[in-house]
């Protein structure tokens, strides 16, 4: 049989496309546990979280928005669990958070790790 115009323009690789481009549009709004929000003015900082296992207050991010590290700010998880500045008796190779804050009003939302992992549980929670 010969082959038609339409035939020619149809494209196997759209289709393709389409479920790809749907399938990472779904992952990225789809994957998180709740939309975050500055406590102090209410600018959204993160849209993608995953809840603390144990603290409900708690989240961990890959990535924020309107949120600065503060690289001056050093805090360790001292021996009762609870993060404190680090200071010249701070064990050598304890694990070292950098404060992050709002970059709107500078209110304190959380820590990020070594590894850039925001760790955030001063925030207003809303889906
Ligand atoms: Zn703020």
């Amino acid at each position: 049989m010969e082959k038609t115009a339409e035939d020619y323009m149809y494209d196997d690789e759209a289709d393709k496309r389409d479920a790809e481009w749907v399938e990472s549009e779904l992952q990225k709004g789809g994957k998180t546990d709740a939309v975050l929000s500055c406590p102090q003015c209410l600018t959204q900082i993160c849209f993608e979280c995953q809840r603390h296992a144990r603290f409900a207050e708690q989240f961990r991010a890959q990535s924020v928005r309107h949120c600065e590290i503060r690289n001056d700010q050093l805090f360790v998880y001292g021996s009762r669990g609870l993060l404190e500045p680090k200071t010249e008796r701070t064990p050598k190779g304890a694990e070292v958070f950098r404060l992050v804050e709002c970059s709107k009003c500078q209110a304190r939302v959380g820590v990020a790790d070594s590894d850039g992992v925001y760790h955030l549980f001063s925030v207003v929670v809303g889906m």
